[in-house]
C-alpha cells in the first residue's frame, strides 16, 4: 500500500487502486471511498467497489446521514455487522447496496480535517475484528494523506506555481456514454482505462523556485537523484521485457545526469539566476546546439536522449510527474496518440485494448494494434479531456464505438458480441492448414507482414506463406537507433532461417513521415512529403549500405528479397542499385537475392512499366498509395472516413500495377492494409495479384473468402468496378457478389462482411437515395 501511495500521480486512480486492494484483502464485496465537498457538508462517493460505478460521482449524502455520515461527524470508525438492526442506517437502493449485510465506515481525518470516509462492506452479516479495525485505520490515515496532497497541489497550481492542469476540466462522462470513432483494429475488449500522458510541455510550464540559489540548487540536485533512480528502474523493467540492447538507453540517460560538464554547467545556470527549471532548459539549448551543429550523425541522434532526460529532471523538480504509471493487467490504453515509437516500450502483453484520440486506421498506431490483435478505436478529439482514470470503458474496435462505465447489462451484451467474434475466429483457425486456393485451383499467396522476430509466432500460428513485407525500421525505432550490422544480419537470418524455404521480403528502413527518427532533429511542415523513406536512405548512404550488406550476409537460406520503399523515379532506383551492386561486389557475392519496390505513389505506377524492367517484383502499398493518389493524410482522423481505398481512382492505380507486372512476367503482391480486407480480395485477385501480404492476424479470415472465389467471376467483378465514378458503386457491385456467394447470410462472416461494407460516412451524405436501398443500414 505504501508503494502504491507513494507512486500515485493522480487522486481518482490512487482511490480506485485503494478501494480495489481493501475489498481483496479484507475479502470483503465492497469497499468505497466518499470525500467531502468543498462545503464540507455533503459527502459524495468517488471509487467503489461492490456497488454500481455509475454512481460514482452521483451519490451524494449530508455528514450526519446514515453510517457513513455519522462516522465523519462523530470522527469515529463504526462497525455494523448487520444493518438491518441498526436504525441509523440509510439505503440508497440505486446503488445496488441492498445486496450488502455489514458496514464499517471509517473516517478519514489528516490534521484534524475531516476529509472523506472508507467503507468496507460484505454480503453477509459479520463482526470485524480489532486488528482488522486498526488495519483499517491506519489505511485510512494514508488515503487521508494522499487526498491533502493532491489538495494542496490543486491550491499551489491555482496559485500559479504550476500550470494548473485540471483547471476548468471539462464534465466527465456520464455513466454508460457512447462515443463514436473509427474502428481501427476489430474485437472487442473491457477493462479499465489506463491514461496515457502525453510529454511534459515545457513551453508551458510556470514554476516558482527556492527562495535562496542554495536552496535552488539544493533542489535541483534532489530531483537529478530521484531521476536516476527511476531511470535506474526502467533500465531494469526495460532489460527484463525486451533485452538489455533496449535497456541500454537509459544507462546512456544515467550518464548523461551523471556527467561532471553537465552538472557544472547546470550548477553555473541556477547560480546564476537561482532558477532550476530555467537553468535545466539552458542547458537543453546548449546541448542541443551544439549537437545538431555536429556532423557526426551518432551524436547528433543523441540530442534526443537529453530532451528527454532533462525532460525528466525538469518534471520531478516541478513536481508534476507525467510518467506512465506501470500498466495493470487487461487494461485499455487511452492516449492522444501513439507514434511507433511509443508503440514498441509499451508493454503490450497487458494491454487489452487501445482508444487514440487522434490517429487513423492506415495510422501505424493501428497497424500494430492489429497485428498484436488488440481491438483498437480511433478518432475521438475530446476524449482525454473528459476521461477519468478512474473509468472503466468498453472498447469496442468492430464498430468504433467507445462505451464509458457501461452498465452491467451493456456490459453482459457486448460481451456476448466479442464471444461471437471469438467464435468466427476460431471456426477459422481450424481451416489454418488449408491451401488458399480458389474453387477453380488457383493458389494465392498469403504472406505476414512484420515489423520483427516476435511476430513471427503469429504469422506461423495463422499459416503464413512467408513474409511479404518485413518493416524494418520498428527495429531502428525500438532501439532507437540503426544496429549496427552484425545486429542487423542477426535479425534477417533468423527470420529468413524461419521463414525459409517460403520467401521473405525485407524492406529496407522506411523511415520519416509518422514514422520519425529519434535524433534527425528534423521538423518538417509536411513531413509525409518530405524527407522520407528511399530519399533519407540515399542521403544516409552510411545506413542505407550498412542495412544492405546485412540483408546480403543474412541470405545463408536464399530465400530473402530486398524492397525498397517509396519509389517515385528511375533515378531513385538507379542510385540504388548501383549500391547494392558495390555492397555484393564487396561482399564477393555474384548472384544478387531478388529486388523489389514498394509500388505506393501516383509516380511510380505511372512509370511501373519502366521500373519493370530493372527489379523482379511489386508490393503495392496501398497505406500509402491511398495516401498520395487521394492527397489525404493517413494519420488524420478527420478525414478518415473519405480516406478510402475503393476510391475508383486507387483501383485504376491498383489494376495498371497488376498489369504491368503481367506483362513484364514479375510478381505482384499487395501488401497494405486492403490486402487485408476481406471484402477487397475479390477485387485483388480478379485484378491479378498474386500475393497477399498481411498482418498475421487477418489471414484467416482472407482465407476463409479466398477459398470461396472464382477466379472468372473475380476477374468479371473487377472489371466492372472499373466502370464505377463512386466508391459507393464499388460497395454495391461487391455486396452483390458476396450475396452470390452466399456469404453474406453466414451467421458469423456475414456480420463481418455486411460492415465492412456498409456507406461510410462520407457516402451517406453523397449516395442518391434510391441507391442506396441496396446497403445496409
Ligand atoms: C503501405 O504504405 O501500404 C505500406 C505497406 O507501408 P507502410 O504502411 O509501412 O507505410
Ligand atoms: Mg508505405
Amino acid at each position: 500500500m505504501g508503494r502504491l501511495l507513494t507512486r500515485s500521480h493522480d487522486l481518482e486512480e490512487t482511490l480506485e487502486n485503494v478501494v480495489r486492494l481493501v475489498a481483496r484483502w479484507m475479502h470483503a464485496g465492497g469497499c468505497s471511498i466518499y470525500l467531502s465537498e468543498d462545503d464540507g457538508s455533503t459527502l459524495v462517493l468517488r471509487a467503489t467497489r461492490g456497488l454500481r460505478p455509475e454512481c460514482v460521482g452521483q451519490l451524494r449524502l449530508r455528514v450526519g446521514e446514515g453510517i457513513v455520515g455519522a462516522a465523519l461527524e462523530s470522527r469515529e470508525t463504526i462497525a455494523v455487522p448487520d444493518w438491518q438492526r441498526d436504525d441509523r442506517f440509510r439505503l440508497f437502493p440505486e446503488s445496488g447496496e441492498e445486496r450488502f449485510r455489514s458496514l464499517v465506515a471509517v473516517p478519514l481525518i489528516m490534521r484534524g480535517m475531516p476529509m472523506g470516509v472508507l467503507t468496507v462492506q460484505t454480503a453477509r452479516p459479520r463482526t470485524f475484528s480489532a486488528e482488522e479495525l486498526e488495519l483499517l485505520e491506519t489505511i485510512s490515515a494514508q488515503v487521508a494523506s494522499i487526498i491533502m496532497n493532491a489538495r494542496l497541489i490543486a491550491l499551489v497550481a491555482r496559485e500559479g506555481n504550476i500550470e494548473p492542469r485540471s483547471a476548468a476540466r471539462p464534465e466527465p462522462f456520464a455513466a454508460g456514454t457512447i462515443l463514436r470513432g473509427i474502428a481501427s483494429s476489430p474485437g472487442i475488449a473491457a477493462g479499465p482505462v489506463h491514461l496515457q500522458r502525453p510529454q511534459l510541455d515545457l513551453d508551458s510550464l510556470r514554476y516558482q523556485p527556492a527562495a535562496s540559489r542554495r536552496g535552488e540548487w539544493r533542489a535541483v540536485q534532489s530531483a537529478l537523484r530521484q531521476t536516476i533512480r527511476q531511470l535506474g528502474d526502467l533500465r531494469t523493467a526495460v532489460g527484463e521485457r525486451l533485452g538489455e540492447d533496449f535497456a541500454d538507453v537509459f544507462t546512456t540517460h544515467i550518464m548523461i545526469l551523471e556527467d561532471q560538464t553537465f552538472r557544472q554547467r547546470l550548477e553555473r545556470h541556477v547560480a546564476e539566476h537561482g532558477d532550476g527549471a530555467r537553468a535545466l532548459r539552458e542547458v537543453l539549448e546548449d546541448y542541443s546546439s551544439i549537437f545538431a551543429a555536429t556532423p557526426d550523425p551518432t551524436i547528433r541522434e543523441r540530442a534526443d536522449d537529453i530532451r528527454d532526460v532533462i525532460g525528466r529532471v525538469i518534471e520531478e523538480l516541478v513536481g508534476v510527474r507525467q510518467h506512465n504509471p506501470p500498466l495493470r493487467d487487461g487494461v485499455i490504453v487511452v492516449a492522444d496518440w501513439i507514434s511507433p515509437s511509443d508503440f514498441v516500450l509499451l508493454e503490450t502483453e497487458k494491454i487489452a485494448g487501445m482508444i487514440t484520440a487522434h490517429g487513423g486506421p492506415a495510422s501505424h498506431a493501428s497497424i500494430f494494434a492489429r497485428s498484436l490483435e488488440i481491438p483498437a478505436v480511433t478518432g475521438l478529439p475530446d476524449l482525454l479531456e473528459r476521461i477519468r482514470p478512474t473509468d472503466r470503458v468498453i472498447a469496442n474496435g468492430l464498430d468504433g464505438e467507445v462505451i464509458v462505465n457501461p452498465t452491467p447489462e451493456v456490459l453482459e451484451e457486448y460481451q456476448q458480441r466479442a464471444q461471437g467474434f471469438r467464435r468466427l475466429w476460431g471456426r477459422l483457425d481450424e481451416l489454418r492448414d488449408l491451401p488458399s486456393c480458389t474453387l477453380d485451383g488457383r493458389e494465392i499467396r498469403l504472406s505476414a507482414n512484420i515489423g520483427g522476430l516476435n511476430d513471427l509466432a503469429l504469422a506461423e500460428h495463422y499459416g503464413a506463406r512467408g513474409v511479404g513485407l518485413f518493416r524494418t525500421e520498428i527495429l531502428a525505432l525500438s532501439s532507437r537507433g540503426f544496429p549496427d550490422e552484425d545486429e542487423q544480419t542477426r535479425v534477417y537470418r533468423n527470420v529468413a532461417q524461419r521463414v525459409a524455404p517460403d520467401p521473405v521480403s525485407i524492406r529496407t528502413f522506411d523511415m520519416g513521415g509518422d514514422k520519425a527518427f529519434p535524433g534527425e532533429g528534423v521538423q518538417e511542415r509536411n513531413p509525409q512529403l518530405g524527407w522520407r523513406s528511399i530519399r533519407f536512405l540515399l542521403d544516409r548512404e552510411d545506413v542505407f549500405a550498412c542495412q544492405l550488406r546485412a540483408i546480403l550476409r543474412a541470405n545463408d537460406p536464399g530465400n530473402i528479397r530486398i524492397l525498397i520503399p517509396m519509389i517515385t523515379s528511375m533515378d531513385e532506383l538507379d542510385q540504388t542499385r548501383a549500391i547494392l551492386a558495390e555492397q555484393c561486389e564487396r561482399l564477393g557475392l555474384s548472384k544478387l537475392p531478388p529486388l523489389g519496390v514498394m509500388i505506393e505513389t501516383p509516380a511510380a505506377v505511372s512509370i511501373a512499366d519502366h521500373i519493370a524492367t530493372v527489379v523482379d517484383f511489386f508490393a503495392i502499398g496501398t497505406n500509402d498509395l491511398v495516401q498520395y493518389v487521394l492527397a489525404m493524410d493517413r494519420e488524420n482522423e478527420r478525414i478518415a472516413a473519405s480516406y478510402d481505398a475503393f476510391h475508383p481512382a486507387v483501383l485504376a492505380q491498383i489494376r495498371r500495377t497488376s498489369d504491368v507486372a503481367r506483362a513484364a512476367d514479375i510478381g505482384c503482391s499487395v501488401c497494405g492494409e486492403l490486402a487485408a480486407n476481406p471484402v477487397a480480395v475479390p477485387i485483388l485477385i480478379g485484378m491479378g495479384i498474386s500475393e497477399l501480404s498481411m498482418t498475421p492476424f487477418s489471414i484467416a479470415l482472407v482465407r476463409q473468402i479466398v477459398r470461396a472465389l472464382d477466379t472468372e467471376k473475380a476477374e468479371h467483378l473487377a472489371r466492372s468496378v472499373e466502370d464505377c465514378a463512386r466508391a459507393s458503386e464499388v460497395r454495391e457491385k461487391l455486396w452483390r457478389a458476396f450475396v452470390k456467394m452466399g456469404l453474406i447470410d453466414d451467421r458469423d462472416l456475414g456480420p463481418v462482411i455486411r460492415r465492412l461494407l456498409a456507406a461510410r460516412r462520407s457516402e451517406r451524405r453523397s449516395t442518391p437515395p434510391e441507391r442506396s436501398g441496396m446497403l445496409p443500414s
